[in-house]
């Protein structure tokens, strides 16, 4: 086994890391950004070394730099995580020519496994049923129509790289075929560096249903059960489960056999997930992921196998400890994303210090976070801050314990998505177990989230943009004893400016700016999915995205340029489209709030942009 193992990673992923190091006797060496010094995973590492002074949030993807940190401290493997460099090939084959060893499969694996298009041809091969589309790019609306007179509307353009729910539009009818095409390509080259997209057939109302696999060089295929990742915003996880409640025993059976195929004829090894789409009784393979995952948790709930423990093991060249009669599956475990993100604005991501943070325990309950009070939580990374693992022996029972972990998470100066979290608790659908990926964007009223948040979160977050208003209203928590009896006293300090309600539905309220529009993907559309709402607290359709000071067109938040529209000297009309601004999924039309020329063009496409920096100079 290894003595010394590099993490590249931070936050939860990588303490989780370190934990199954720690248990198995190996030291662990962190790596960090400028902004990550005092950070929880450096924290936990026996070592830890700065990565990139240069741009701190992009160190975490400077491989060379990440290799040198590891042949310095003499390790001998790296731990990629999830996310960063994970699925990125090159990175692991740079590793597997350095003096460490790449703790995934082989280069060559995620790149066989790891492109959307290559994988769907290797399932095809093994017999796994696929999502009806294409393997080869598509470059035009005509081949989109031609798709579409075979398999019918709707189709999702998927960018070849694509992840993270980035790189997906999906086309209603021929009309929008040409501008999705064009917005799939640019976000797949600002994205992953690949404007080649592909077309599947896009499934209306599907579950989503993942396998996951474990692997070593012996040859030996395990499955360690199935997760139901069907609960989605934007086509990403928010809840987690396992088993799912919706497959029948001989459909589960099914799919896990294919998911074991599938990666053996691949000749993969470490662990790793097969993604499917299931409806109406059939499935259809969507697509590998060559890592762990941050549900991996879920798995582990059920069986009592150390995931994490299982890679390093293969890594260093031993057989899965384990045999596939040994692994049982028993009860019911969900994992709950702790976000930094306020849930009734849209999800917006929030930045704070946590004044408190307790979390919660007793049986049944895991917590995964790298955190303790007094950190700060800054807008560098993924708003993922912790995830709540719950097992029960039965769904009923794990749904009940999920509420009461739940509001026993313990958190104040931060605003996350417990609220919405315990909404999803109490809903007929999530609690029937009836719920397909599309609910939370195109069934679940947005009124809802924002209630939720009225009722289980901090007081300010359930206006649109608590920030502002934070700072005047000052609310103290007293305990009182009257006759004896115990009562807890929330005051608002008295003179403070009354704290503003929503009264408008996700989108909108609060954000300032002179002009914008924002063009919604179908995904997002049942959210309110409009990035601002210019302040009146409506959830209309328009949203704002920037802001002018004098003649500067600024952002209005974090985000990437996906594509400029203007060069310097060009003359523009008021509403006249600068640049697009993806932002919290979003695509944000930049738009000129007054004619004039284009004195400065300060982006350029592929850029990350942080909330009031300059994007256009206009005169
Ligand atoms: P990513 O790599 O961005 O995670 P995936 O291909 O794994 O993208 O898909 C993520 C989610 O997007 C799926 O769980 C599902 O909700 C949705 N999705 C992807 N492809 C389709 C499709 N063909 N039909 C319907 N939904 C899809």
């Amino acid at each position: 086994m290894f003595e010394k193992v590099l993490v590249a990673n931070r936050g939860e992923i990588a303490v989780r890391v370190m934990r199954a190091c720690e248990e198995l006797g190996i030291e662990t060496v962190g790596v960090y950004s400028e902004a990550d010094s005092d950070a929880g995973h450096v924290r936990y590492a026996d070592e830890a070394y700065n990565v990139g002074p240069a741009r701190a949030a992009d160190s975490y993807l400077d491989g060379a730099a990440i290799v040198d940190a590891g042949e310095r401290a003499g390790a001998e493997a790296v731990h990629p995580g999830y996310g960063f460099l994970a699925e990125n090939a090159d990175f692991a084959a740079r590793v597997e020519d350095s003096s460490l060893t790449w703790i995934g499969p082989t280069s060559d694996s995620m790149r066989l496994l790891g492109e959307k298009t290559s994988a769907r041809r290797e399932m095809d091969a093994a017999g796994v049923p696929t999502v009806p589309g294409t393997t080869d790019p598509v470059d035009s609306a005509e081949e989109i129509e031609t798709f579409a007179e075979e398999h019918g509307y709707p189709i999702a353009i998927k960018a070849e790289g694509g992840g993270g729910g980035r790189g997906m539009k999906v086309v209603e009818n021929t009309e929008e075929a040409d501008d999705q095409l064009e917005s799939a390509k640019r976000e797949g080259e600002a994205y992953f560096d690949n404007d080649s997209v592909y077309l599947e057939k896009y499934l209306e109302a599907p579950r989503h249903i993942e396998v996951q696999i474990v692997a070593d060089s012996e040859g030996n295929v395990r499955h360690v059960g199935e997760r139901d990742c069907s609960l989605q915003r934007r086509h990403q996880k928010v809840i987690e489960e396992a088993p799912s409640p919706a497959l029948s025993e001989d459909l589960r059976e099914e799919i896990r056999a294919a998911a074991r195929k599938g990666v053996d004829a691949a000749d993969y090894t470490n662990a790793g997930t097969v993604e499917f789409l299931v409806e109406e009784g059939n499935f259809y393979f969507l697509e590998v992921n060559t890592r762990i995952q941050v549900e991996h948790t879920v798995s582990e709930a059920l069986t009592g196998i150390d995931i994490v423990k299982e890679q390093l093991r293969v890594a260093a060249g031993k057989a899965v400890s384990f045999a596939q009669e040994d692994v049982s599956l028993d009860g019911h475990a969900m994992e709950f994303r702790i976000n930094a993100e306020n849930a009734a604005n849209d999800f917006a991501p929030a930045t704070g210090t946590l004044n408190t943070y307790d979390p919660p325990g007793g049986i049944g309950v895991r917590i995964d976070d790298a955190l303790r009070q007094g950190d700060i939580v800054g807008g560098d990374y993924d708003s993922m801050i912790a995830k709540l693992i719950v097992k029960g022996q039965d769904r009923d029972e794990c749904i009940a314990r999920s509420e009461r972990a739940l509001g026993e998470y313990g958190i104040e100066g931060l605003v996350t998505i417990i609220p919405f979290h315990r909404l999803m608790l109490t809903d007929e659908q999530f609690t029937a177990g009836e719920h397909t990926t599309n609910y939370l964007d195109e069934e679940l009223d947005p009124e809802r989230i924002v209630e939720a948040q009225e009722r289980w979160g901090p007081a300010e977050s359930a206006g649109q943009e608590g920030d502002d208003e934070e700072e005047e209203s000052v609310e103290r928590e007293f305990i009182v004893e009257v006759n004896g009896k115990r009562f807890e006293v929330n005051l608002e300090e008295r003179g403070a400016p009354a704290v503003e309600r929503a009264s408008g539905a996700g989108g909108g309220g609060g954000q300032s700016g002179s002009g914008g529009r924002s063009r919604s993907d179908r995904g997002g559309g049942g959210g309110g999915g409009s990035s601002g709402g210019g302040g009146e607290g409506d959830s209309g359709e328009d949203g704002t995205s920037v802001s002018a000071e004098g003649d500067q067109v600024t952002a209005d938040m974090q985000g990437t340029i996906l594509s400029v529209d203007v060069e310097a000297g060009q003359e523009v009309s008021a509403d006249d489209t600068l640049c697009v601004l993806e932002a919290m999924k979003m695509e944000n039309d930049v738009v000129a709030s007054f004619g004039g020329t284009v004195a400065e063009v300060a982006v350029a496409e592929g850029d990350s942009v942080n909330m009031g920096d300059v994007l256009v100079v206009l005169e």
